[in-house]
């Protein structure tokens, strides 16, 4: 009702936020979810207890970054504050392009002044006077609704100059297009994107805290991650940090999809099982997890399934792709791979062409040709991909591969049997 377009906001967005206030088994309630009207009080208490109290207070309640590397946001942001600079930014990175990952997608629907609240926090924190929202190209329909969102914001003084009367104080957001590439969820990506630039991933270090957009100290963060620090801020450091797990605090959000009764974004509390995840959801038979898309790893079941989720175990960037039996698990890994090659922005040669030799191997291996050799090439030159990348796109496009040779081998041993013993020449003479 709230959205500026309803024709082109998807239905399932208000089924997905029902289904999580129905089945939410986070012991303190929907902490994501929460539209509160309070930011001006908000914003106005944070100024006036100082930049280093709200780095105090986040790092207090040990957030990590919700994008998947689970950096600490309080270090992140101090870091930035106390790097040199003229000028300083923040950007938002709302480019959600896992396959399988579209909880930041409720969360900017849902809760867009948590967001953007989220922002202006940082900017006073960092110094920064610009913030540009980086949002996925295939959710453009939700940009007149963020502008308005936006707007809204400016007409409450939270953005604009002398932000709530704070003569030092002036942010404003942009939000910028992507234009649909994969890679450029890798922030240095989405930094060189901003720019006008081809989104390629720099080298790290320098880290974008210390030289960002347009060469400048830069913070970015993840939408959920953003949504996270206003909820601290507003309920208490003490507050998040009794929520989850000694290595993970807190919450996060869940996107799930596949063989299950209930398909949906889920609040879990870090330390939840798969199991209990699985049983949630209503999944029927699960017989493989994809946790954290294809970039992340596949788990068998009656092997992992009382693994916990959080960052000393089940690392998770928000999404759980529920296989049953019935389902092509090689063929699965070969359209990740697929995936990869067609996302690969091929600037390094591990990247760009050992994902198409490990594409190639798995197709050699589904049509029963492949031989013990491949296996084993797989797993040496997967381990090169990861290990001789750039960036996270290398660094984790093996592990389709990877986890399922190691989770379920005899799928693999099956199609090796099949060619009855006979080795055939590791390329194909006629192709060649
Ligand atoms: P990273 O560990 O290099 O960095 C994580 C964050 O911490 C970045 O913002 C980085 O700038 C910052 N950082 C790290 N070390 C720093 C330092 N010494 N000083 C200052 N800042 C520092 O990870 P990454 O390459 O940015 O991201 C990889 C992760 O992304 C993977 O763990 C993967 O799980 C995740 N991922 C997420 C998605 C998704 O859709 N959310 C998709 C693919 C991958
Ligand atoms: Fe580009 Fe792949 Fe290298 Fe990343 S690892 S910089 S996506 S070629």
């Amino acid at each position: 009702e709230e959205i500026a377009n309803p024709r082109a906001l998807p239905k399932t967005d208000i089924a997905y936020v029902d289904q999580l206030v129905e089945t939410n088994i986070c012991k303190a309630g929907p902490v994501f979810f929460h539209n509160g009207n309070d930011f001006p009080e908000l914003l106005k208490n944070c100024l006036d207890a100082g930049p280093e109290a709200v780095i105090g207070a986040i790092t207090q309640a040990q957030l990590r970054g919700h994008g998947g590397a689970g950096f600490a946001t309080g270090l992140k942001w101090k870091l930035c504050r106390e790097a040199p600079g003229a000028t300083k930014y923040v950007i938002c990175n709302a480019d959600e392009g896992e396959p399988g990952t579209f909880k930041d997608r409720v969360l900017l629907t849902r809760s867009p002044q948590a967001v953007l609240m989220g922002m202006v926090l940082a900017a006073s924190v960092i110094g920064a006077r610009e913030g540009i929202i980086y949002l996925r190209q295939e959710y453009i329909y939700l940009k007149a609704y963020l502008e308005q969102q936006l707007q809204l914001f400016r007409e409450q003084r939270l953005l604009g100059n002398n932000i709530l009367g704070h003569a030092d104080f002036n942010f404003d957001i942009r939000i910028q297009m992507g234009a649909g590439a994969y890679i450029c969820g890798d922030e240095s990506a989405l930094i060189e994107s901003c720019e006008g630039k081809r989104g390629t991933p720099r080298v790290k270090p320098p880290y974008p805290v210390e030289q960002g957009y347009l060469g400048m100290p830069t913070c970015v963060n993840n939408v959920e991650t953003l949504v996270a620090v206003t909820r601290v801020m507003q309920e208490g450091a003490e507050w998040y940090q009794s929520l989850g797990t000694e290595d993970s605090r807190g919450c996060r959000l869940m996107s799930v999809s596949g063989d299950c009764q209930r398909p949906g974004v889920y609040e879990i509390e870090w330390g939840t099982t798969l199991n209990q995840l699985l049983t949630l959801v209503g999944a029927e038979d699960p017989w493989a997890v994809q946790i954290s898309g294809p970039s992340g790893e596949c788990v068998a079941v009656d092997k992992g399934g009382e693994r916990r989720f959080g960052y000393g175990d089940l690392s998770c960037n928000g999404s759980v792709m529920i296989f049953n039996r019935s389902r092509d698990l090689l063929g699965i890994v070969k359209h990740f791979m697929q995936f990869f090659v067609d996302e690969s922005c091929g600037i390094c040669t591990p990247c760009r062409s050992g994902n198409v030799d490990l594409r190639n191997k798995m197709e050699r291996i589904i049509a029963g040709r492949g031989c013990q050799q491949d296996l084993d090439e797989m797993v040496s030159w997967g381990q090169l991909v990861r290990s001789t990348s750039r960036c996270g796109l290398g660094g984790t496009s093996p592990n389709p591969i990877l986890t399922t040779l190691q989770q379920f081998p005899e799928l693999y041993q099956a199609k090796l049997t099949e060619q009855s013993g006979v080795l055939l020449p590791s390329f194909d003479l006629e192709a060649a």
